[in-house]
């Protein structure tokens, strides 16, 4: 048997990669989630050949301090977590400190910021895992970051990526995903110097869903509203006559980070009983709000799971507000209600 040695910093780096960056979509779904929890009003993406040669976010938040650049790219460093109890009492969508670690070690990183109340701000760069020094750097506050030549230090993970127009088209759902759950933030997103989306701040999710996803739909939705105890449920659904082959505009939100859950997509189906022929799917865009005691979002690298205290008590919700919802616009009959 070989001897057991401890892995270096950038093998355990890339390790962690390997479960949190899977694509250039996922590279720009962490750095998108690091400038919301920064704050900014104003985020500006940019990307190249579908973000497998560039990736470039621009944001106004509240930018990262020079002698905190090294820490902002090491793995298990985090400004948004102190404590383990803090762990169940999440309210921003970072908190693991691993993100920018492992963009680090599989990519050529530049990470420029300045906080607003610094004079100049500063930069560093992490190519494969090696750090440069700090320089300082003069550029407005806020934070921008590049990131260059995904997975050129893992050529296996490499191989993996597909055609620039389907890691775009991962990249416009992560997108998506963010600017559905953010309306008060301007995003815009730039492929190949080419404007794909701009949605600016302000406007209403509807108007969102309709930037997204066409007039076609936005005109047929109606909206859902419930509150029961500490849960609240917000949104849209559409008219059963827009339903569709798959369950793909089937979105499902908690505390403003889409999640994917499928015991409440069939909540959501449920909801529709009677309405829709079989393999027909309805269209929903739903927002649940509730306290962090009632969940844990720890399950995976990506956050994309949530583990329910009561997920039978919220399986009711949604499926009760949905009827509501159809009963109201007198698509079901009322007496059809489940208590
Ligand atoms: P996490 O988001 O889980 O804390 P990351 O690796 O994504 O971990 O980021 C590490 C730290 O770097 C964050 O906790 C934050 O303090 C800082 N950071 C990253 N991106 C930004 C940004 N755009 N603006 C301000 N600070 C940032
Ligand atoms: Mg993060």
């Amino acid at each position: 048997m070989p001897r057991i040695v401890q892995l270096p910093p950038t093998v355990i780096n890339q390790i962690a990669a390997g479960e949190v960056i899977e694509r250039p979509a996922s590279v720009v779904k962490e750095l998108l989630e690091n400038s919301i929890d920064a704050g900014s009003n104003r985020i500006d993406i940019e990307l190249e050949q579908g973000g497998t040669e560039r990736i470039a976010i621009f944001d106004d938040g509240c930018g990262i301090a020079a002698e905190e650049l090294p820490l902002a790219l090491s793995s298990h460093a985090t400004s948004k977590l102190r404590n383990a109890d803090d762990l169940f009492a999440i309210r921003s969508m970072g908190f693991r400190g691993e993100a920018l670690a492992s963009i680090g070690s599989v990519a050529r990183v530049t990470l420029q910021s300045r906080t607003h109340d610094s004079e100049t701000g500063a930069e560093l760069q992490c190519n494969g895992g090696d750090f440069s020094e700090i320089r300082s750097w003069n550029g407005s506050p806020g934070t921008r970051i590049e990131v260059k030549h995904l997975f050129y230090a893992t050529p296996v993970r490499k191989k993996f990526l597909k055609q620039n127009a389907t890691e775009l088209g991962h990249i416009t759902e992560s997108f998506t995903k963010i600017a559905l759950a953010n309306t008060d933030v301007h995003l815009t997103l730039k492929h190949n110097n080419r404007m794909i989306y701009e949605v600016p701040a302000g406007a209403s999710l509807l108007d969102r869903i309709r930037i997204f996803f066409g007039d076609e739909i936005a005109k047929h939705l109606f909206p859902v509203h419930r509150e029961q105890g500490p849960v609240s449920l917000t949104g849209f659904i559409a008219d059963p006559a827009c339903d569709r082959g798959n369950s793909k505009l089937q979105y499902f939100f908690l505390n403003q980070r889409w999640f994917r859950d499928r015991s409440l997509g069939h909540a959501l189906q449920e909801g529709y009983r009677g309405l829709l022929m079989t393999n027909r799917y309805c269209i929903g865009f739903l927002f649940l709000q509730m306290p962090p005691e009632m969940f844990d979002i720890n399950v995976h690298p990506t956050k994309a799971e949530v583990r329910f205290i009561d997920s039978q008590a919220l399986y009711h919700v949604v499926r009760g507000a949905i009827r509501q919802t159809l009963a109201d616009k007198n698509l079901i009959p009322h007496l059809q209600l489940p208590e």
